[in-house]
């Protein structure tokens, strides 16, 4: 279906051809033709004004969506009846959003004898917990994840869902999406509400983390995101909190699969993983050669921490791509991070920027590092990250 065409209207004027996102209109004989290329946005319709062109019936009689009534859910990951932090930092997202929305925040909670679970959950800022408990569910697979999902969706009609976007969140979230038909936002670092029609503003780094680009799912639901660990805060743990937990069954997941889960081998580290220190030292190109890092892990072993990386670094060779945080890395939000040689590129920043107390050491002082940094070293890193490491030694 494309958009249709009153030939005794057009002037051939052109104005539709210049504002189409998809190059679906031309001219031929000074009147305006369209392919298949076009997908009805109606951005062609808005500027012609001799009324030419206009949408086909059926899309012009298009009722809007009910709005849902289920408010927000937040999908509320488990690995081995653990809580993912991530469920408990979009809880606490999800109850400022709920606020503004007048909603309720329920938690998803897939998994077989997790129901533990969502005490925490309603600790952590849940109104209610839909608790889905099958042994289908007890270890992590996209297809049953994704069908689970679906079928809650459809059945209790949530506004919003968001989740985690972590290896679990990326792998079967855009499969809900796609089934239910509607739109997806990944990584997200911000979410506001839109005051005139309460829909979600959708907030994350594009063309490189260049811009902020802000996104809508105007015209379905649910709403849907995903947030990397660690962008968002939870809130304080509240076990006086008052919550719902309502068990669900699901004869959908009652089938035969085509993957089955077999065995999970867990990587061995000897370091602390990023993600879980509380302290980061990092190193950039300022660190000049993959030997000076040397430098960073006997800091971050005095301090009890983790050494990371800028992806200068990396490319370089220095450090292994495991360290890199940023973009294109991991996102970390340590107690403290301290950054030596690095001057601090918008790449860089989105994936430290929710640290507690960041330090940071260059010896340009223009970096733009320093625009974000609580204490900041005017200096060579060669000079003070001796004279630091020998201090911390000295007063043990
Ligand atoms: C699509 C895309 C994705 C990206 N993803 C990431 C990502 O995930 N993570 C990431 O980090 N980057 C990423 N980048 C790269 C990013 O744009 C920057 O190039 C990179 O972060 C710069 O690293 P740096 O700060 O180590 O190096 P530089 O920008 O070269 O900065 C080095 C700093 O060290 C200082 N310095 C030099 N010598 C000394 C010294 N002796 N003492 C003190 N200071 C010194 C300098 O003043 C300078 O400020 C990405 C880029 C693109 C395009």
């Amino acid at each position: 279906m494309t958009i249709r065409i009153a030939e005794d209207k057009c002037t051939g004027c052109g104005e539709c051809l210049a504002v189409c996102p998809f190059e679906a209109l031309s001219l031929v004989n000074d009147k305006v033709v369209v392919n298949e290329a076009c997908t009805l946005c109606g951005a062609c319709v808005d500027v012609c004004e001799f009324g030419a062109l206009s949408m086909p019936p059926e899309e012009a009689g298009r009722q809007p969506v009910p709005r849902p009534v289920d408010g927000i859910w937040i999908f509320a990951e488990q690995r081995r009846g653990r809580l993912a932090p991530v469920a408990l930092e979009l809880l606490g997202e999800g109850r400022r959003l709920a606020e503004e929305l007048q909603a309720t925040v329920a938690a998803v909670l897939f998994g077989h004898h997790v129901r533990g679970l969502a005490d925490e959950l309603i600790a952590g800022g849940a109104d209610k917990v839909y608790v889905v408990d099958h042994p289908t569910l007890a270890e992590f697979l996209e297809e049953p994840y994704a069908a689970a999902l679906t079928a809650l969706a459809r059945r209790y009609q949530p506004e919003i869902i968001l989740a985690g976007a972590t290896y679990i969140g990326r792998a079967f979230i855009p499969r809900v999406a796609a089934v239910l038909d509607t739109g997806l936002t990944a990584d997200c670092t911000a979410f506001s509400i839109d005051p005139d029609h309460k829909l979600l503003l959708q907030t994350r780094p594009a063309f490189g983390g260049n811009i902020m680009a802000t996104i809508l799912t105007p015209s379905s639901y649910p709403q849907m995101a995903t947030v990397r660990p660690r962008v968002m805060k939870p809130l304080t743990t509240d076990h006086d909190r008052q919550g719902e937990i309502i068990p669900v069954s699901l004869p959908e997941l009652d089938q035969p699969w085509r993957c089955r889960f077999i065995q999970t081998i867990s990587e061995i580290s000897e370091t602390i993983p990023l993600g879980e220190a509380e302290v980061i030292v990092a190193g950039g190109r300022g660190l000049q050669d993959a030997k000076n890092f040397r430098l960073l892990e006997e800091l971050a072993e005095l301090l009890g921490g983790a050494v990371g990386a800028t992806r200068a670094a990396v490319d370089a060779g220095w450090i292994s791509y495991q360290h890199q945080i940023g973009q294109t890395g991991k996102t970390v939000a340590p107690k403290l991070y301290i950054a030596c040689g690095i001057s601090g590129a918008a790449q860089h920043i989105v994936g430290m920027q929710s640290s507690d107390l960041i330090v940071a050491i260059n010896r340009d002082p223009q970096a733009p590092i320093f625009q974000i940094a609580d204490v900041g070293l005017v200096g060579d890193v060669f000079e003070i990250l001796p004279a630091l490491i020998q201090h911390i030694k000295a007063n043990r």
